[in-house]
């Protein structure tokens, strides 16, 4: 069966390490489901799916790659995850990910990096591993090694959409608030959206219609109802081969925002941008410039909302409420006085004070740390109005001049990274690979769906010789998810 061949191309690949949590069970669930139901149960009736760890998953450890959750088991499952088992889907397993989303190569995890499947070929000549991609780079290998068929992401700034292009695969992040966060583990609120890496663009429309829709349980999650996006993606690529094209785009506009074409953007990435515009321009589309001004603001706009919101999220983590308890406990630093002795107060605030650092410090990787602290930095009374206030005004600035760019034209085309996987080493500079995200952020900031598709493979610029995937991006109007895949399937 296909969940048979799943679980034994996840065991095959087990050096990859795409998974933190891998259910064994999966097998005996799906002959069950197959027994019980005679009936298929919906649309992903035994369709293996994989997991990112930030989701959460009744009785199952949900870690989001954080030495601070190793040991959390949380008693509910997100409405994505429950949305995907109601429909008939078998979870295989919990992804590997950057610690708590923070990333982009799925290199900051307490379970160790996930090693992207395209350097296979590499390491024989002793050549560096390359990245995935992150922070969902779990779920992009799980899904490029066939250990499952689609696989649940969750897209803050990119992390979706880049490690499906890192790993040749097609990753969808939906309008913020399309998807339901609830049972996401929060690393910026207003910015993390669920979303799905599957092989093919069609698959993506399945399982999001699946996991799309409003959710009394996400004050965020959009009141409007979703029009399902498969029947109609699938309608339109069949009345277009009937006219004789892959897909017919006649009267649709595609916008090429010229403040992409930033000065890191290697040459196979610029091959495959002209490539892809002549693409959908053969295929009836006009093909125009339009302009972001704001789009050099994406960036450092994106780190400062981020790390502000996640330093407020991850105050939840103090070793007290749940999670990890740093070694240096509340009664062991009291003892040392005597309980009873006469503690002052001062004492006791000490000791809560030693006790929350010693868990943080001890709970959390470098990386979230190195966040929590910039968060805090940008939201105190000295810092609030140099950075946070700035940032939020240019948040809006870029949404308002994307919308614009969307009013004059359907969709916009872009790269989705300015370099293929690059080696899996850390920086020498945290911020360097930052600079990665810079394509992927602006339509994070605005809310807008976007969705990475492979479209060739070119020699990586990292490894000689080594072919790997090279992905666009389409980016579409608020809550315009079915056009977006329609373009989408004529760059296929
Ligand atoms: N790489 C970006 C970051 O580190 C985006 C991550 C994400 O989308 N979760 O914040």
């Amino acid at each position: 069966s296909v969940m048979q061949r799943c679980l034994s191309r996840q065991q095959e690949t087990s050096g990859l390490n795409s998974f933190v949590t891998v259910l064994r069970h999966a097998a005996e669930k799906e002959a069950a489901v197959a027994g019980r139901h005679s009936v298929m149960k919906g649309p992903l009736h035994g369709i293996p799916i994989a997991v990112k760890d930030n989701f959460c998953t009744a009785g199952v450890r949900t870690t989001a790659s954080s030495r601070m959750l190793a040991n959390f088991v949380p008693p509910y499952s997100a409405t994505a995850v429950s949305r995907l088992e109601a429909s008939g889907a078998i979870v295989v397993g919990k992804t590997n990910m950057d610690e708590f989303g923070m990333g982009s190569a799925t290199l900051f995890s307490h379970f160790g990096k996930t090693i992207n499947p395209w350097s296979q070929a590499a390491e024989k000549g002793d050549k560096p591993r390359l990245a995935a991609g992150g922070s969902s780079g779990g779920s992009a290998v799980a899904v490029a090694t066939g250990s499952a068929l689609a696989a649940l992401g969750s897209d803050t700034g990119g992390s979706v959409r880049q490690p499906a292009a890192f790993c040749g695969l097609v990753g969808l992040k939906p309008t913020y608030g399309r998807v339901s966060r609830h049972g996401l583990i929060a690393y910026a609120s207003s910015l993390d959206c669920p979303g799905v890496l599957t092989r093919t663009v069609a698959d993506a429309a399945l399982v999001l219609d699946v996991v799309a829709g409003r959710d009394p349980l996400d004050s965020t999650c959009l009141e409007q109802p979703h029009r399902p996006c498969f029947d109609r993606t699938m309608e339109a690529a069949a009345s277009s081969r009937a006219a004789g094209l892959a897909v017919s785009l006649r009267g649709l506009k595609v916008g090429i925002p010229a403040e992409f074409a930033i000065q890191e953007l290697e040459g196979s990435a610029v091959t495959a941008w002209e490539e892809g515009a002549r693409l959908l321009r053969d295929a009836g589309a006009d093909v125009l410039p339009v302009s972001v001004p704001s789009i050099p603001l994406a960036l450092p706009t994106y780190f400062v909302i981020a790390c502000a919101e996640a330093s407020s999220n991850l105050a939840r983590y103090d070793g007290i409420r749940f999670g990890f308890r740093g070694s240096k406990s509340l009664r062991a630093s009291r003892s040392k006085e005597g309980i009873g002795s006469a503690d002052t107060e001062e004492d006791d605030q000490r000791a809560l004070h030693d006790f929350i650092t010693a868990s943080r410090s001890q709970g959390f990787g470098d990386e979230v740390q190195r966040r929590v602290i910039s968060g805090c930095r940008v939201l105190s009374a000295q810092a609030y109005a140099t950075y946070y206030e700035k940032a939020l005004a240019a948040r809006i600035r870029l949404r308002r001049e994307m919308n614009t760019a969307l009013s004059h034209v359907d969709v916009l085309l872009t790269p989705v990274t300015p370099t293929g996987p690059f080696p899996l080493t850390t920086p020498a500079e945290p911020a360097a690979l930052m600079v990665n995200d810079v394509m992927t952020v602006p339509a994070s900031l605005a809310g807008l769906p976007a969705i990475a598709v492979p479209v060739d493979l070119a020699p990586s610029s990292f490894v000689p010789g080594l072919p790997v995937p090279v992905g666009l991006q389409l980016i579409g109007r608020h809550l315009c998810e079915q056009q977006l895949l329609i373009v989408a399937r004529a760059l296929e």
